[in-house]
Formats: C-alpha cells, structure tokens, sequence
C-alpha cells in the first residue's frame, strides 16, 4: 500500500537514460525513495542475437549511471507480474512507473500488468517518452490514422513538442536494497558467436555517448546533412537509431537540437527533423495497424509468388554478402561487422532481396532483427515493407533500385566497397578483414577467395521483378 514513505519502483524497459525521462521525473517528485528495476521476461529473453548482447551493454552502463546518481540498478529475470509482486512485498513499493511501449506484445503484457496492480491497490502508471507523438493524437481530418508519410509530417511539424526534463538531482534510494541478479549471469551476447569483440568497437554506448554525438552531429554534420545523408562513404547522418531504439537519448532532445539547428539556418537541420518524424511515422502505423509487424501491411500481396524459404543459395549468399553485387554485398558485410547499416544500404539490399531474388521481404527482416543493434521493431518493419512495396507508404514495385548505378550515385570513388570488400584486393582495409574475423568459421569464407559473380545481372532482375509483378493475380 502507498504511504508517503513507501517506495516507487521504475521499471525500465527502452529507457534507459536518465535525462528527459517523465517517468523517472516523476518519481523523484514524489520524494518517496525509488526503484530501479530491470526484468528480463520472454519478450527480452526473445531478441535477436545483437540486439539482445547489444540491450546488456546498455544495461551495464545504465546501471554504472545511477550508482553515480547514488542509485541501483535492480536486475530480477522471468514473469514481469510474479517479479513485481516479489519485489512489492519484499520492498512495501506502493507504485510501478515504467514508460509505453508500443509493439503488440508489449501493450498486451503492460496492459495486463497494470490492471492487475490496481486490482491490488498498487499505483500503476505509464508515461511517455520513447516518442513526441503519441499515435492515438495524431488523426486525420476525418478522425482516422495517416496511412502516407508527408501529409503526417504536415500534421505534426508545427506541433509543439514536451521540452526535455533536466535529469533528476538526485534519486532517492531505499532504507535497504532488494537483491539483485547479476548481468554476467544473464548472457546477453550467447547467441553473438565470434561477433561480439568485433562489433564491440563499434558502439556508441549510453547516454553521454549519444548526447557527445548529437551535439557533434549539430555542430558539424547537420548542415551539409541533405547530401552527406545519401553518403555511406561518408560520416553523414547522426548515428544515433541505436541510442534511440533503447532510449538512451530521447526524440525530444533531439528535436530540440534540430529545432535550434533550424533556428540557426543550419540547410540540413529540416531534413534531419523529417528523419525523427519517420521514427515516429513508423509506430503511428505500427500502433493502428499491428500486423505491419507480421505480414503484408497491402493484403492483396498474400498472393504475390514470393519465395519464402530462407535457405535459398540466393538468400543464403544475400545474408552472407556474396551476392556479386558489390553495394548489397558491402552493406550486409558492414551490418556484421558494426551491427548497423547505413540507411541507403538498407534500402539497396532490401530491395535486391524482394525485387531482383524475389525472397519474401520477412526473410530480410528476420535477419536484420539478428544483426542489427539499432534493432527497432517499427522502423525495421516499415522499411521492409517500404522496400518490398506491400506496405502503405512504399516505393511502388516497380521502381527497383539498380545496385550498379545507385553504386556511380552514392559512392561514385568506390570506397564505400573497398572498406568493406576484401576479395581481389591485396592490400584489403582492416574493416573489411575484421567480417571475416566475426562470421561464422561454417561459412567457409576467407579473404582470398574471388570475388563472386553476380547471382543476378542488375537488369535480369529487374525484368524477373517486373514479369513477376506484371503476372500477379491481385
Ligand atoms: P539519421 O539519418 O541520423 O536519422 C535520425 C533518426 O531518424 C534515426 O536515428 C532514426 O531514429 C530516424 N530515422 C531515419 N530514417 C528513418 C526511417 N527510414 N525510418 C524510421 N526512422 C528513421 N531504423 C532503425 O532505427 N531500426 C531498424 O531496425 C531499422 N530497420 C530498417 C530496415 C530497412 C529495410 C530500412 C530501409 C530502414 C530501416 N531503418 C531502421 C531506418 C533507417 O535506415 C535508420 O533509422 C538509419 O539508417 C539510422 O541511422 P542514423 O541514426 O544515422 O539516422
């Protein structure tokens, strides 16, 4: 029961930061002590390989972030309710706090965990935070959800966005600390094989880290970011889509950056608040309709003759960058290694995967849920659908990207391909030896091989999409 002494506990999930967090926020208003509490149930236990190795480095560091705000960081595994009803008892909590989420499975269990604490008079409240808009506020004239991106940015561009909430002075901690797991036990990077010391360079790890990025970005980078974001030979974007999958920097600090970029007359800074709003596009959709997440957002493309099987040789030699296409190839490489892809990357393979193999896109999906670190349920899935052309808002089938000449557009001095290809080079870049350092010894993949011909001709594939898609009976 709650009294004016008995504690609030914070149950972290993607939010991992202690700035502009309202729930944190507003548990440290009450004066009572706080709880910190991260819970490892299925839907953790369930992530993909990096994603997964990549949520315990974060939780790691978070933790180190409230024991330097005289806090703790509690780590309890199995069902949220039957943990949080431990944790109850053993503490006299009287509220839980956590901040929404918006995929299905988590709405189902939050929603099932809060009603079950009131039913025991406990406080239960969610917060916002992991997005500006929530996507129940943003309608369309006739009261219906947006279905296409620029008449959503419209909507909301001149919105006013939540200023973000300085990080609580202090958090006060209980008379006497529950138990805790320790992460070690856990094994978050079980599942990353030989990866995980080769993309570990890679990340950019906990909230200052990203705070340092985004002010960096906005110094530097933002104004010339309307061509620098096509570059992915180039530092042109502002890397932070693993910070905000996990929420160690919020969208609103973010916006309020770019807002005074903009202000500043910094050319790029609109087009980097566009990004951010295709963040929050991503879960409008995904909160009114679901089964984004599952299957063709366009039904009528159930009937289209996908492949599905994700052995295929094709699918195979896309997962592993052997495709002979030397941008869908580089790009599936710089996944492995760093655990991200640059966007134009991603747009390059998803649509050599649907159009020119013409796999089913979920099989691309699936995969990046494994790779990638910046792992967003929304984002992954719209861009797939995106991609494929059976979402909403998708580039249409019929514009396939041609890996060749977007390769002349985007990295017309080839050195986007040579840091990530090895084969045929004698003196390959050390990025591009340190794939084969993280991929499995299975593969049977060295350095000195040759290199692939392509297993599809950029124009064969793109005629095999159109006849396919010409032939389709919806
Ligand atoms: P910036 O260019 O700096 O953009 C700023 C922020 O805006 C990003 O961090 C991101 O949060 C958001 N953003 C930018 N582009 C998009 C977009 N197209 N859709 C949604 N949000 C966007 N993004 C993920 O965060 N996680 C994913 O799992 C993911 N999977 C994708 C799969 C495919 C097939 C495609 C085509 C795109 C995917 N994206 C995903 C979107 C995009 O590629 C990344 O957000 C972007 O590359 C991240 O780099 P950045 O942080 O430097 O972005």
């Amino acid at each position: 029961m709650q009294d004016s002494t008995s504690p609030v506990i914070i149950w972290f999930r993607r939010d991992l930061r202690l700035c502009d967090h309202p729930a944190l926020h507003a548990a440290c208003e009450t004066g009572r002590p706080v709880i910190p509490v991260y819970i490892l149930d299925d839907l953790a236990e369930g992530l993909g390989a990096a994603p997964k190795w990549r949520l315990g480095l974060g939780l790691e560091r978070f933790a180190r972030s409230l024991e330097a705000a005289g806090s703790r960081l509690i780590l309890r595994r199995g069902d949220v309710l039957k943990v949080l009803s431990d944790l109850i008892r053993e503490t006299g909590a009287g509220a839980v706090y956590w901040s929404r989420l918006y995929d299905p499975d988590s709405v189902a269990r939050d929603t099932r965990v809060k009603s079950t604490l009131k039913e025991d008079g406990i406080e239960a409240r969610s917060f916002g935070g992991h997005l500006m808009f929530e996507p129940w506020t943003v309608q369309t004239k006739t009261g219906g959800y947006y279905k296409v991106y620029t008449p959503f940015w419209k909507m909301v561009r001149t919105r006013i966005v939540d200023a973000p909430l300085p990080a609580p002075k202090t958090i006060p901690a209980p008379r006497t600390w529950p138990n805790s797991d320790r992460l070690e036990t856990w094994q978050m990077g079980a599942a990353m094989n030989r990866g995980a010391s080769i993309v570990r360079p890679h990340v950019r790890l906990g909230e200052q880290a990203a705070s340092d990025r985004l002010a960096c970005f906005i110094d530097h980078i933002v104004a010339g970011y309307d061509a620098s974001r096509d570059r992915p030979d180039q530092d042109g974007t502002s890397g932070l889509s693993e910070n905000l999958a996990l929420g160690e920097i919020s969208p609103h600090r973010c916006w309020a950056a770019g807002m005074r970029a903009l202000q500043d007359g910094k050319a790029g800074s609109e087009t980097f608040l566009k990004e951010l709003v295709w963040r929050e596009f991503a879960y409008h959709l995904m909160h009114h309709t679901p089964r984004i997440l599952t299957g063709n957002w366009k039904e009528d493309w159930d009937a289209f003759p996908w492949n599905t099987d994700p052995d295929t040789p094709e699918a195979i030699a896309w997962k592993r960058g052997r495709t002979g296409m030397q941008f869908v190839d580089a790009a599936m490489r710089e996944m492995y290694v760093t655990g991200r892809m640059h966007n134009r990357g991603r747009m390059i393979v998803a649509s050599y995967l649907t159009k020119h193999l013409q796999c089913h896109w979920q099989i691309g999906l699936k995969w990046f849920e494994d790779c990638l670190i910046d792992w967003d349920p929304a984002s992954n899935a719209i861009g797939w659908q995106w991609s494929a052309g059976s979402g909403p808002d998708a580039t249409p089938y019929f514009r396939v990207f041609n890996p060749v000449t977007q390769l002349d557009k985007f990295d017309p001095q080839r050195a986007y391909v040579r840091k990530w290809l090895a084969e045929g080079l004698s003196k390959p870049s050390q990025a591009a030896l340190s794939y084969f350092d993280a991929i499995p010894k299975s593969w049977q993949m060295a350095p000195s091989d040759a290199y692939p011909a392509a297993i599809v001709a950029a124009d064969v594939g793109r005629k095999r999409a159109l006849d396919a898609y010409e032939h389709r009976n919806f």
